[in-house]
């Protein structure tokens, strides 16, 4: 008869390489940098960039964001994820579960109707 071995599961342990010495330190803490701050037109562009992505800005907002995403790179980098991002979502059907009590429900109506007929 076989005991049952139990046998040591030997996890590889990663080894830790801080890539980035800021990493040990929590981000409210670290200094910020000068590219971590927005431009205030660049706060202009992100508060406007989803509608304009969407077509939704009116021609003279429309062309400034333009305007600025083509000269600025953080910003076109920006639009371009979003539209990325919006492309994604669009081509995804995303599964919504009806709440319990709904199923439920339906569920028992189903039952009953089948007992009626
Ligand atoms: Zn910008």
């Amino acid at each position: 008869m076989c005991g049952q071995a139990t046998t040591a599961r030997t996890v590889p342990r990663l080894a830790y390489l801080p890539s980035d010495p800021m990493n040990d330190i929590p981000s409210r803490l670290r200094p910020r940098r000068p590219s971590d701050s927005l431009s205030p037109d660049c706060d202009r562009a992100r508060v406007s960039l989803s509608a304009f992505v969407d077509d939704e800005v009116d021609a003279t907002e429309g062309a400034w964001v333009r305007s600025h995403i083509e000269q600025c790179e953080r910003c076109g980098n920006a639009e371009r994820g979003l539209r990325l991002l919006l492309a994604a979502l669009r081509g995804t059907e995303i599964p919504v579960l009806a709440p319990r009590t709904l199923r439920l429900r339906v569920e028992q109506q189903f039952i009953d109707a089948r007992q009626q007929g």
